[in-house]
């Protein structure tokens, strides 16, 4: 068997994406791009927001149109998943009883729900959200006058309500913690969203643990919470986070500490293997520290690091993580990981009218910003972030100061 050529396992954002930049940065041998789901590569961000309700197209959904697989030599094998890989004889083997030679082979695996080991979890109705296989059966089950209880404040558990809502169904959000997005937003942006979310008729219960799911004739009927009370619901989601598909490298025998190891070049401890997107962990030098993304912004970065190493051009510069989402009419939009931050400061007063939170460390460092419906703040903060400026926490409060300028 041939062991020439490119193998990229997983059709995801950061497997299409590394497929394209290996072309755009001149590899011409074989390129192979193997994917679990039967679909082309996709973006998954609308899945929760305008394809939900509807207001997005198939087209719009891809990450490219199919003609460029075909036109840019990309060989796709959909509907076929990597089952081992054997580092010695460059191989992988496939579902389908096929194997695949490589030269260098990119693990694109993704990330999968994190698994909530409930009571009836296996009730019909009860969903998770990851592929556009699961998108379809959500939207199909949220029916005007459906009801939708989420187990989870995080933000794909938040799109899904604002979207249930906008679709005319009812949605309850229980989370655990006294906040929603108590893992990734400050206090302040989390009060502005919980309060908007009630506003627009979402029942968020906070600090609320969840015991069971309950249903009849095999279908769920409600989410039983610690305290006893019953939430009814036609509709059960479970969003608490997800997990590293790590599972295949592992077996491998290459590094792996909650997600794939990977350097700032998406290498992993096999010199011949590459990894990308969320199935990795990899390195933040601005933190010095290592973390796993969940991000559009990530994929797309270390597929460009993977497909620069392999095609033996410059390293991409490093960029900060940044991510958006989109809740009724607000946009969330933050960069910067506020590890080692000491001070908050609050620029304008929160309203839909917009405002950011920006993380300080001790010495006036801007770590992260986080800004809703402020996208002037959230640049001029991504640029504050990367050039790790110090302002004074007077200076970024003060509406008069002009971004641009304390940015430049
Ligand atoms: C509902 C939803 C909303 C989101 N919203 C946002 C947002 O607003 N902003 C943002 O920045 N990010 C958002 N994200 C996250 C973002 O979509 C992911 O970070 C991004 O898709 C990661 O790309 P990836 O290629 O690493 O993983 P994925 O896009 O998940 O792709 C991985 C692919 O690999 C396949 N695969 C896994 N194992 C194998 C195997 N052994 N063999 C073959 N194929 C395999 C999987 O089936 C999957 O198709 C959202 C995610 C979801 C689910």
């Amino acid at each position: 068997m041939s062991t020439e050529g490119i193998v990229i396992i997983g059709a995801g954002h950061a497997g299409g994406s590394a497929a394209a930049f290996l072309r755009q940065y001149g590899y011409k041998g074989p390129l192979v791009l193997v994917g679990s789901e039967p679909l082309l590569p996709y973006q998954r961000p609308p899945l929760s927001k305008a394809w939900l309700k509807g207001e997005a197209t198939a087209e719009s959904l891809a990450l490219r149109p199919a003609k460029f697989y075909a036109t840019q030599n990309v060989e796709t094998r959909l509907g076929i998943t990597a089952e081992a890989i054997d580092r010695a004889a460059h191989t992988v083997r496939l579902s389908d009883g096929s194997t695949l030679g490589y030269s260098k082979l990119v693990l694109a695996l993704g990330s999968r729900a994190r698994p909530l080991p409930l009571a009836g979890r296996d009730l019909a109705g009860v969903m998770e959200l990851r592929t556009a296989a699961d998108a379809d059966q959500l939207q199909a089950a949220l029916k005007p006058g459906a009801r939708l209880a989420v187990v989870g404040g995080g933000f794909i558990g938040l799109e899904v309500a604002a979207s249930a809502i906008a679709l005319g169904a009812a949605a309850t959000v229980i989370e655990r913690e006294a906040r929603v997005l108590a893992r990734v937003a400050s206090p302040p942006l989390s009060a502005f969203v919980q309060e908007y979310h009630r506003a627009r008729g979402v029942d968020v219960r906070l600090a609320t643990g969840v015991e069971a799911l309950e249903g009849a004739n095999g279908r769920v009927t409600g989410v039983r919470l610690a305290d006893g009370e019953l939430v009814p619901c036609d509709v059960a989601l479970l969003g608490v986070g997800a997990l590293a598909n790590d599972g295949l490298a592992q077996a491998a025998g290459l590094d792996c500490a909650n997600g794939i190891t990977v350097d700032l070049a998406a290498r992993t401890s096999d010199p011949d293997i590459y990894a990308v997107g969320d199935c990795t962990n990899r390195p933040l030098p601005m933190y010095q520290r290592m973390f796993r993304l969940e991000s559009v912004p990530n994929a797309i970065e270390q597929a460009k690091q993977a497909a620069a190493d392999i095609t033996g051009r410059a390293a991409p510069m490093p960029e900060i993580p940044w991510f958006w989402s989109d809740q009724f009419d607000l946009r969330l939009q933050m960069a910067g990981l506020p590890f080692g931050a000491t001070q908050l400061v609050l620029r304008g007063e929160p309203g839909v009218a917009g405002f950011a939170v920006f993380h300080l460390g001790p010495d006036d460092t801007v770590l992260a910003v986080e800004a809703l419906n402020a996208p002037a703040d959230f640049m001029a903060g991504r640029v504050l972030v990367t050039k790790q400026k110090q302002v004074a926490p007077a200076l970024l409060a003060d509406l008069s100061s002009d971004m641009k300028i304390l940015a430049a």
